[in-house]
């Protein structure tokens, strides 16, 4: 196999989304608007929330593309304009083909609002590809414990496999393109080989502690993404004797396609946008009951 090497590590933007919640963006940014077929990563806080302080994203509508949410602390509800209702607890994932259109709310769970506690987690956007941008929405919720774990033979790796393979162990989330979401743990002096073909795009972004990418060894650290160049078709994800890492590393093959987005809408011409926001005033795409 051969090693890709790192072309760049991109720094998050510290921004606030929906009703003022905190969270790091790496992008889209002034540097990288997207990072086909992923449109947006946010990392949800982390925050430390008195009684009453946490806030989400009331009712606001989706289409032409895929929000994942996954959850390391606190507690989220979600309700949506198709009656759906669901809770999301830390390792809990939700997967949400909006496709053709959803409205709904990402609010701070109740009891979690009033006790306060701490917000950390995460949302991905995944484009969809021209002919499924208006499929049926569809939810893959997958609580922590579905979510299969996998470990090196030396056990100083384990991967949460949110989506693909790694470590031979495979996801239970289906997805419409190839794509790979692990969540991975790496304790001090641990090594990392995770097989990416070239057609891949592949990041990483760097949760807790510090590690070194790629066969050229780029350091990064919280707070940062990792972009891999397309010239190798494995990535390398490595830590000193000093300093354990837990990082996303996240792939997927690329569209190629014409993004033409205005907020929450995603689709291919500027034409099926307006259509999108017509749709959306009309109230088209529901509401939630
Ligand atoms: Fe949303």
């Amino acid at each position: 196999m051969k090693i890709r090497s790192v072309e760049k590590v991109i720094p998050a933007i510290a921004t606030y989304e929906g009703a003022g919640f905190l969270v790091h963006r790496p992008f889209p940014s002034p540097s990288l608007d997207h990072f086909d077929p992923f449109l947006l990563l946010d990392e949800m806080g982390p925050s430390d929330l008195g009684p009453g302080e946490a806030k989400g994203a009331p009712d606001h509508p989706h289409r032409g593309f895929e929000t994942v949410t996954y959850l390391l602390n606190g507690a989220m509800e979600h309700k949506d304009s198709q009656g759906n209702r669901g809770k999301l607890r830390p390792g809990d994932v939700q997967w949400m083909t909006a496709g053709s259109g959803v409205v709904h709310s990402e609010m701070p769970e109740a009891s979690f609002a009033a006790s306060g506690g701490r917000m950390h987690g995460f949302q991905l956007w995944v484009n969809l590809p021209a002919r499924d941008k208006m499929v049926r929405p569809r939810y893959q919720e997958i609580p922590a414990s579905g979510i299969p774990m996998a470990k090196s033979e030396d056990g100083r790796v384990t991967a949460r496999v949110i989506a693909g393979e790694a470590l031979g162990r495979r996801a239970v989330i289906d997805t419409r393109t190839p794509i790979f979401y692990l969540d991975c743990e790496l304790a001090p002096g641990a090594e990392l080989v995770q097989p990416a073909s070239p057609d891949y795009n592949v990041f990483a972004y760097v949760v807790e502690g510090e590690g070194s990418f790629g066969s050229n060894r780029s350091t990064a650290r919280r707070h940062e993404m990792v972009r891999f160049a397309a010239d190798g078709d494995a990535v390398r994800v490595e830590t000193s004797p000093r300093s354990s890492l837990r990082t996303l590393l996240i792939g997927g093959v690329p569209l190629n396609e014409p993004v033409a987005r205005y907020g929450p809408f995603v689709m291919n011409t500027r034409a099926e946008v307006i259509a999108a926001v017509e749709d959306y005033q009309a109230g088209r795409l529901g509401e939630i009951a």
